[in-house]
């Protein structure tokens, strides 16, 4: 199937053009094309988004919530038809699409409508002066939204919602490997009434298309979620020009152990937050450090647990853990296997390719257990962002936590355990911007969302997007004694 780009409510083709190939990394192979959209394309998105935005701007808050809450009601209404695009554009299971993606996709937008119309702003009284300051929040206009490949519709509309929701217009890249559900979503939105060009849908590579939204002078605020490396070069171009940034990068979050802790539910848990999606989100607890009392029998059972998990086909019902997203992704991860064995880790579970009968030429990989002694080896240090974890012990809380925190990373970790003192010195000396205590991935829309150090800067989620999304003014009215 080929897709346009969605600009002032049309489906329209690239100016040059010029196409990409669109790859089913199930089976390996192009199934369709996607624009290979040019700077002019984004000129042209800017400018319906900048006709559409001084209407759009002024329309109630009622009216806005209205719309948003019809697209989340379209997107659930359509969610086979949107699972099954996103499993075969992006290899994920359909059950965990069905089960999260899409529903995800809804309630962004759902929180949002409601949001919005909960959101306020601060006055001050300025006593002994005979005046009071508001914070007038505005709109900021055009703003730019990039997101990545792994969770696509899920994280594209995290960020179109609360954008459109705060009363901008948009231009947005969904990541050029997984294009499809942002492409349908067009369609959606249009149905819900839309007006047009609040929303514009250009797609096509990060480094033209995205290079020219994060580089149009007038496109005053970057949202942009992927690798560490694109956000510190977005940064790099949009700082000159004092753009308002979001960024949500990468992360190697620690996945911390004790001995106290709750057994059966961490180890269940354990399975989902090292292999959910591939190994492929963000919040993946990629280094699990375990107390050395109960170290030997974690990696016994497991391994005994990740060895039962089914790699095969996403169409399939049984099917826990897909295909990677492409052959790109699936050499890297072959590479770290590498690097680990090549620094003296050992790999206890998995590590091969997978061929599954009848789509040989899809991207498999086993989930992989590697065990490390040294927390400053690569694969403890770099991301790898696929189905590979790294198992390690240690001895004491105070060691745990130098462990935890040392890396570059700061995006989320994990702690379980049934100790109070405990959960708390962890929570607040663990340098990472979300700290989950027995649980993981739980999330509630309303907190804010995002990393320290080199996993980001800014927070989505809850009022903070709808901060992020909007301008404060201070307006000072002093009034007569
Ligand atoms: P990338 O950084 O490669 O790409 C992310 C998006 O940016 C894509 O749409 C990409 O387009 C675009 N892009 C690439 N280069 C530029 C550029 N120069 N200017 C503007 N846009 C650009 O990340 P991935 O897609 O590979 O996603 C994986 C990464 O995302 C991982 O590091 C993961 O940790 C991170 N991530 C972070 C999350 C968080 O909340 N902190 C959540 C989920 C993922 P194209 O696809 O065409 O290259």
């Amino acid at each position: 199937m080929n897709i346009k780009n969605y600009i002032n409510a049309e489906f329209v083709n690239p100016i040059d053009e010029k196409y990409l190939d669109n790859y089913n990394p199930s089976i390996g192979k192009v199934y369709g094309q996607i624009p290979n959209s040019s700077k002019e394309d984004v000129e042209t998105a800017y400018r319906a988004a900048a006709k559409a935005f001084p209407k759009w701007s002024a329309t109630s808050l009622e009216e806005r919530s209205k719309i948003l809450s019809k697209i989340a009601y379209l997107i659930l209404g359509k969610l086979d038809v949107l699972a099954e695009a996103e499993s075969k554009d992006n290899g994920k299971p359909i059950s965990l699409a069905k089960s999260v993606d899409i529903p995800r996709a809804a309630s962004n937008f759902q929180f949002f409508a409601n949001a919005i119309t909960q959101f306020s702003s601060e006055a001050h009284e300025s006593v002994g002066f005979n005046a009071v300051n508001f914070t007038l929040r505005q709109p900021i206009g055009v703003v730019g939204c990039i997101s990545p490949w792994n969770l696509p519709l899920y994280l594209f509309t995290w960020k179109i919602a609360p954008a459109m929701a705060a009363g901008n217009c948009v231009v947005a890249k969904p990541s050029e490997i997984t294009p499809m559900t942002a492409f349908l979503l067009g369609e959606i939105c249009n149905e819900a009434g839309l007006p047009k060009g609040v929303l514009n849908i250009v797609h096509g590579l990060g480094t033209t298309t995205g290079q020219a939204i994060v580089a149009h002078p007038n496109i005053k605020a970057i949202s942009f979620t992927g690798g560490t490396k694109t956000g510190a070069h977005i940064a790099s171009i949009a700082a000159p020009m004092f753009k308002k940034l979001s960024l949500e990068l990468g992360g190697k979050n620690p996945n911390i152990i004790f001995a106290d802790c709750d057994y059966e539910k961490m180890l269940a848990t354990t399975v989902r937050s090292s292999f959910s999606n591939q190994g492929q989100i963000c919040l993946c607890g990629s280094r699990i450090l375990i107390e050395e009392k109960i170290y030997d029998q974690f990696k016994k059972d497991f391994i005994k647990k990740v060895k039962q998990l089914n790699v095969d086909h996403p169409s399939k019902s049984n099917s826990d853990i897909g295909a990677l997203v492409s052959k790109e992704h699936l050499e890297k991860i072959e590479s770290y296997i590498e690097i680990a064995e090549n620094e003296g880790g050992k790999i206890v579970c998995g590590g091969l390719e997978v061929t599954i009968p009848g789509f040989e030429n899809g991207y498999y990989f086993q989930p992989t257990i590697i065990e490390v002694t040294d927390n400053s080896c690569r694969v403890n240090q770099e991301e790898i962002f696929g189905p590979v974890v790294t198992i390690m012990s240690f001895k004491t809380d105070e060691e745990a936590l130098i462990l935890a925190n040392d890396t570059k990373y700061g995006l989320s970790s994990t702690i379980w355990t049934n100790n109070l003192n405990r959960t708390m010195q962890f929570s607040k000396q663990l340098q990472t911007g979300i700290v989950w205590v027995n649980t993981w991935m739980l999330r509630d829309l309303r907190t804010p969302f995002g990393g320290i150090k080199d996993s980001g800067v800014g927070r989505e989620g809850g009022f903070e997007a709808l901060r992020f999304f909007t301008e404060p003014k201070n307006v000072c009215i002093k009034f007569p004694s």
